[in-house]
């Protein structure tokens, strides 16, 4: 086995993190983590099992007290060091998240890290804003106030495409907020997972704030969801896992959080700017090998610009260049295994039962052969109740579908499960209103697809599941309002007690 990252030879076969240190899994079994651009093992570890996880919650809610009760100031002080922590860690940790994940190192660099580094700061300075109603007499003979209190220990459940920045967008609004947390990552990618904990250490985050359980979602992440001590799961993974989540934490009525698949339309009208919706389309569908949830998946244009637009996005496609993950130069990774690789062929295949295959719809061969690696793939003339237009394939695959009047473009867009992200493309100024009031997603980008923001909240409706990760919307999910009611009067007998003791008693 080739232990080629630092992150590796520093943590030896543990992977994890627990009461401020690290140990080897008592699961039983060991995983290994493979580069997926070569297919190479990389680093293995001892999985957790039920025992771990059972430590790590204990050493979460040993943590609470004390981290509960540190002013806003210290838990802010404590995010700015991880926040200048991380930045001075950028390399390592994309050149790991790179390895592990098979990113481009631009898109590691360029967006993964400083979108962390950007996320820790934002929660930094939210730590210090505690939002609520003013206090005041809303009853004559009271005062009323609320106070806003972390949850306690939260066990959150993430998944392999952007590890570092899923890890961040869970903990960070978590320890802002005063809670104490247990993270699962995914089994395949836990690496800057574990190098962040390890910063939150060297920031000075008191041991067991921030855990870490390393293992597989049925053994550890079913342990840790249905655990009586955690009183939240934030989860961010596929929707069927997310409903087998909600299921097992309705054993506790835990508080549940769910960012769940998405199948994002890309709604072009006739008056749009062709060329930037193709290159936007190109760039938001194989952002990260398409393994984003907000990707740009089904293109629907509207009749007049429909073949331009094909023509444009199958070119520009041809233009993408798959490589080596640390070569700068490269545009495209592999995705995150050989399996999930196959997964995403078999869709295509399936596909040129039913549409056409226009460009791509292949591995690419010679040097890149051992890796996970599948060429941008545009397909036409789906149909929109086919497999490849509702289901999230999860891969660089684009569907582009014509469309002729608003109302159809519209209801074509809103015509699957999911509800994560959309956008829509018109230099009008009154279609761009209606398409963000009428598209069913979390977010909706005009003449745009994919950026977002520490500012601003992420989540879906529908079948992408519900809550907001980043923004001050998400810090206030990881909190409790309590209501507090003092009695201003001082009488012993109040007005209502008339409802229970009768006239004339003393
Ligand atoms: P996944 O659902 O297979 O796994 C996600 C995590 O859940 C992993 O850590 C896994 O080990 C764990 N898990 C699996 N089974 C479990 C169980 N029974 N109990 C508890 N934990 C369990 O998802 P994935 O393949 O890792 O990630 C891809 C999916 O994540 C896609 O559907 C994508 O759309 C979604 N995603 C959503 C968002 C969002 O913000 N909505 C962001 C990123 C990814």
């Amino acid at each position: 086995m080739d232990q080629v990252t630092g992150a590796a030879e520093r943590f030896g076969g543990a992977a994890q993190y627990i009461a401020g240190g690290l140990r080897d899994g008592t699961g039983g079994e060991t995983f290994r983590v493979v580069d997926p651009a070569t297919g190479r093992a990389v680093w293995e570890y001892a999985t957790a099992g039920p025992a771990d996880v059972d430590a790590a919650v204990a050493a979460a809610k040993a943590a609470l007290p004390g981290w509960a009760g540190a002013t806003p100031a210290e838990r802010s002080d404590a995010l700015h060091r991880l926040a200048g922590l991380l930045a001075e860690r950028a390399d390592d940790l994309a050149g790991t998240e790179s390895l592990q994940c098979g990113k481009p190192i631009r898109l590691s660099s360029g967006f993964d890290v400083p979108g962390t580094v950007d996320n820790t700061a934002f929660f930094a300075g939210a730590a210090r804003h505690l939002e609520g109603r003013a206090a005041g007499e809303y009853s004559p003979d009271h005062t009323s106030y609320v106070r806003r209190e972390p949850l306690g220990v939260i066990g959150s459940v993430a998944p392999w495409n952007y590890p570092l920045q899923m890890a961040a967008w869970k903990i960070l609004p978590a320890v802002a907020a005063g809670n104490t947390i247990v993270l699962k990552p995914a089994e395949l990618t836990p690496l800057t997972t574990l190098l962040l904990a390890e910063a939150a250490t060297d920031a000075g985050l008191p041991a067991g704030v921030v855990n870490i359980v390393t293992g597989t979602g049925t053994v550890a992440g079913e342990h840790l969801v249905a655990h009586p001590d955690v009183a939240m799961t934030s989860f961010t993974g596929s929707t069927a896992v997310g409903r087998r989540i909600a299921s097992l934490a309705a054993g506790t009525t835990k508080r549940l959080h769910l960012e769940l698949g998405g199948k994002a339309p890309f709604v072009v009208f006739d008056d749009a700017d062709v060329e930037a919706a193709a290159h936007g389309a190109v760039a938001a569908a194989l952002i990260n090998s398409g393994q984003d949830c907000t990707a740009a998946t089904r293109a629907y244009v509207q009749r007049p610009l429909y073949d331009a637009f094909v023509t444009a996005v199958a070119d520009l496609m041809t233009t993408v260049v798959p490589g080596d993950v640390f070569d700068p130069a490269t545009d495209l990774g592999p995705l995150i295994s050989a399996a999930h690789r196959d997964k995403v062929a078999a869709v295509v295949d399936r596909a040129r039962g039913y549409a056409t295959v226009v460009t791509g719809g292949a591995a690419p061969g010679d040097k890149l052969a051992a890796g996970a690696y599948y060429l941008p793939t545009l397909i036409t003339g789906a149909a929109q109740h086919s497999e490849a237009v509702q289901s999230e394939i999860f891969g660089p695959v684009l569907v582009a579908l014509p469309f002729d009047t608003d109302d159809e473009g519209l209801a074509l867009a809103n015509d699957t499960p999911y509800g994560l992200a959309a956008s829509a493309w018109t230099r009008d100024v009154y279609r761009a209103g209606r398409a963000t009031r009428e598209l069913r997603a979390g977010c909706v980008w005009i003449n745009d697809h994919i950026p977002i923001i520490s500012e601003m909240p992420h989540g879906g409706v529908k079948a992408s599941g519900y809550g907001k990760d980043m923004s001050s919307y998400s810090f206030e999910e990881y909190t409790q309002v309590k209501h507090v009611m003092y009695d201003t009067t001082a009488v012993a007998r109040k007005p209502w007690h008339r409802t229970v003791f009768g006239a004339g008693r003393p």
